[in-house]
């Protein structure tokens, strides 16, 4: 029982268990905004930390959630079908959260970096309106709030201040 699984033969949830089998370092959280390389390896991810720490949270409040819907315009993370209740958990860095230590414009190539940023921002914001056009309401969680329970208990809080949230509501006849 001493040997391990091979490098490379583990399945995805197995990653980052187990340090030594990998050569990835884990970031202490404590130390400071991400750095590049790690908010790269972020972009566009699915079931990433901060994610996985929100729906914790939520979860563990009672609430229940569809995930990645892609019939709605941005694959939101976490769809709130009765209360028509979407959540992003948006990386500071890719999503510009502004004023935040994570995100900063990188000094070489700016111009270009300034550029793919403004279109992911632009991006964003066409999103946000596509949903709330089509009746949903949209909750932004930052990366950088995710470890904060009070910003985590007032989204669960208004999230429930909506009746019968329940995983499996009737399909709203209300569509369209
Ligand atoms: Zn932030």
């Amino acid at each position: 029982m001493s040997s391990r699984a091979q490098p490379g033969a583990m399945s995805p949830d197995q990653r980052g268990s187990d340090p030594k089998s990998t050569g990835r370092k884990r970031r202490n959280p404590k130390t400071g905004p991400l750095t590049r390389s790690e908010n790269m390896s972020r972009i566009r991810g699915r079931d990433t930390k901060p994610e996985l720490i929100v729906r914790r949270a939520l979860w563990a409040s009672g609430l229940r959630y569809r995930l990645y819907d892609g019939r709605l315009p941005g694959r939101p993370d976490l769809v709130f079908a009765g209360p028509r209740m979407v959540v992003f958990v948006h990386g500071c860095f890719w999503h510009c959260h502004e004023g935040c230590i994570n995100f900063r414009i990188p000094k070489t190539r700016s111009e270009w970096w300034a550029a793919k940023l403004a279109r992911n921002k632009l991006r964003d914001a066409k999103v946000r309106a596509d949903l709330e056009a089509g009746g949903w309401q949209v909750i932004v969680i930052w990366e950088c709030e995710v470890e904060n329970q009070a910003v985590l208990a007032s989204i669960a809080k208004a999230l429930k201040s909506f009746p019968k949230l329940l995983r499996h509501r009737v399909r709203e006849s209300a569509i369209g």
